[in-house]
C-alpha cells in the first residue's frame, strides 16, 4: 500500500529514553521531542506520570501478561508505519534505549526504510537506583569497576570480573544469578541490594548478604535491580529519598508541598486516550465514499459507531455500504445498531476469507477498515491482494486499559483533595483510606464531600 508520495512525506523518529520512573529525570531533549510528537509509542516501564503529560496519539507497546503480546517486529513496523505517513514519532523506552532496551534493533528497521531518526539517551535504571538509594556504583578503594548484566534469559547469565555488578531483569531469576555469582567465587558474605521501583514513590530497597538473599524465597518483584558489591556498605535506611514524605494529589499548589520535604505523587489519570480525531472526522464525514466497510472485531464496531454519532451521522449514511465483519462478536455487536452484516467471516478459517470476499465481489473497491491503531497485517494483505484500496482507521487504542496504574497507598503519607470531584474520583478507586494517612482538603465543599464519602472525621 505504499504510495509514491510517501517518500516526500517521510516523518521523523526519536528513539528516546524516559529514565527509570521519576518524571523529572526525563531529559530536556526528550521533553521537547515528546511535545512535538504526533505519535508516542511507549513501553511498560514508562510510568503514566510521564506519559499523561503529553498529547498526541499514544500507543502502549508493553508486554504485560494480560494484554496482547506485542512482538518486537510488530513494534518496529508500527514505528516505521507512522513515520512513513509523515508523522513525528517518539519511541519512548524505560531507562536508556541502548541499555537492554532493544534500541539497536529499532534503528536497524529505520535504516532499512531510510527514515530519519535520532537517539536521546536516558538515565538507566542502575543510575537511578544508585542515586535514589545512596549506593555509589564506584567508590575509591572499594569499587573501581562496574558491570551492567542481565538475569534474562537464565542460560545466558554472565558474571564479569568487576567490583560492582548490577543485574537487570532479575525478577524471576535472582536465585539463578546468585548461584552463578557464588560459583564464580564470590563469598556468601558479599553485600547485595535489591532496589525495586527505583526513583518512584514506591521505591523499596532491601540489603543484606548474598547468603541471606539466597535463603529468601521470593526475592524481587518487577521492576527490580540486583546490585552486588562492597559499595553497598554505604547504604543507610534513612537516605535522602526515603526521608521525603509522599503526598498524593490531583493538583496541589506546589508551594504547599515543597520539593525538599515532599514527593508529590499524582492521582492515576483516568483520561481515556483519544484516537486521532482529525483523521476520524475526515473519514467519517466521507464514509459514503467507501463502498465497503470492514469490521475486524467487536471493539471496532463499538467505537466506530460512537464516533459516527459524535460526528452527527447515523446508520442511514451507511446505506450503500457493503458491511463485513470478522468473528461472531463483531457481527453481534453490529446488530445492536440495527445492522445485519452482509458478509460475516469467521477468523478460524482464514483460507476462506479471500474466497468469500471474492464471492461478494469485494475486489477493486475502496475499503474502510476501522480498528485499533494496530492494523492487522494479514487482513490488509488479503484485502489488498484482491485489488482493494484499504484505508485503516484507528477508532480505539490498543492496550489503553493496561495503562491504568493504581497507587499503592502503603507508601503515601498524605492525601490532598483539591476539589469534590477529586474526592469522587478517588472514592471510585479506593473504598477506604488507611488510618496512617493524613487527609487535607482544599475548601469546605471538598471537605463536605470527603465526609459524605469517607465518613466524618473524629
Ligand atoms: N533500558 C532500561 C532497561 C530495560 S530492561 C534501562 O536502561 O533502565 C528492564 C529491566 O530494567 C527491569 O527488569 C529492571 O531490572 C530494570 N528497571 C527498569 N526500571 C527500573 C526501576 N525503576 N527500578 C528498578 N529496576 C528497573
Amino acid at each position: 500500500m505504499k504510495k509514491k508520495s510517501d517518500k516526500a512525506k517521510k516523518g521523523y523518529v526519536f528513539i528516546a529514553g524516559a529514565g527509570p520512573g521519576d518524571p523529572e529525570l526525563l531529559t530536556l531533549k526528550a521533553v521537547r521531542a515528546l511535545q512535538d510528537a504526533d505519535v508516542i509509542l511507549y513501553d511498560d516501564l514508562v510510568t503514566s506520570a510521564i506519559i499523561d503529560q503529553f498529547g498526541g496519539l499514544k500507543i502502549y507497546t508493553g508486554k504485560r501478561k494480560d494484554s496482547h503480546h506485542f512482538e518486537q517486529d510488530a513494534i518496529n513496523e508500527e514505528i516505521a508505519r507512522h513515520a512513513l505517513e509523515g508523522k513525528t514519532v517518539v519511541r519512548l523506552k524505560g531507562g536508556d534505549p541502548f541499555v537492554f532496551g532493544r534500541g539497536g534493533e529499532e534503528i536497524d528497521v529505520l535504516r532499512k526504510y531510510g527514515i530519519d531518526y535520532e537517539i536521546i539517551p536516558g538515565i538507566t535504571a542502575a543510575h537511578g537506583a544508585s542515586a535514589y538509594s545512596e549506593i555509589p556504583l564506584t567508590m575509591r578503594k572499594v569499587s573501581s569497576s562496574v558491570a551492567f548484566c542481565t538475569g534474562h534469559p537464565v542460560n545466558k547469565i554472565q558474571v564479569p570480573d568487576a567490583d560492582t555488578l548490577v543485574y537487570y531483569m532479575v525478577a524471576s531469576s535472582v536465585h539463578e544469578v546468585l548461584d552463578a555469582v557464588v560459583k564464580k567465587g564470590r563469598p556468601e558474605e558479599t553485600k547485595v541490594a535489591i532496589v525495586q521501583n527505583a526513583t518512584r514513590y514506591n521505591q523499596r530497597v532491601w540489603t543484606g548478604t548474598l547468603g541471606e538473599l539466597r535463603r529468601k524465597e521470593r526475592a524481587a518483584y518487577s521492576p527490580a535491580l540486583l546490585i552486588i558489591g562492597e559499595n553497598i556498605n554505604q547504604f543507610i535506611e534513612n537516605n535522602w529519598f526515603s526521608r521525603k514524605k509522599k503526598v498524593l494529589t490531583g493538583d496541589a499548589d506546589p508551594r504547599r508541598y515543597s520539593s525538599r520535604e515532599w514527593l508529590v505523587v499524582n492521582f492515576p489519570c483516568r483520561r481515556v486516550d483519544e484516537a486521532d480525531r482529525d483523521r476520524l472526522e475526515e473519514s467519517i464525514s466521507n464514509v459514503a465514499d467507501y463502498p465497503v466497510l470492514f469490521f475486524p472485531n467487536r471493539f471496532a464496531v463499538k467505537y466506530f459507531f460512537t464516533y459516527l454519532m459524535e460526528f452527527n451521522r447515523d446508520v442511514r449514511h451507511l446505506a450503500n455500504c457493503t458491511i463485513c465483519t470478522l468473528g461472531r462478536p463483531a457481527a453481534t455487536e453490529l446488530q445492536k445498531y440495527g445492522i445485519i452484516a452482509d458478509l460475516a467471516l469467521e477468523p478460524d478459517s482464514p483460507s476462506d476469507i479471500a474466497i468469500r470476499l471474492k464471492e461478494r465481489a469485494i475486489t477493486g473497491k475502496k475499503v474502510l477498515l476501522p480498528g485499533s491503531n494496530l492494523v492487522d497485517g494479514y487482513l490488509m494483505n488479503e484485502l489488498s491482494a484482491l485489488g482493494n484500496t484499504v484505508t485503516p482507521l484507528s477508532v480505539y487504542l490498543h492496550g489503553q486499559q493496561e495503562q491504568e496504574e493504581s497507587i499503592d497507598l502503603e507508601f503515601i503519607d498524605e492525601i490532598f483533595f483539591s476539589s469534590s470531584t477529586c474526592v469522587k474520583n478517588f472514592s471510585s478507586l479506593y473504598r477506604t483510606i488507611p488510618a496512617g494517612i493524613t487527609v487535607t482538603t482544599a475548601d469546605s465543599d471538598t471537605e463536605t464531600e470527603y465526609c459524605r464519602l469517607f465518613g466524618k472525621r473524629t
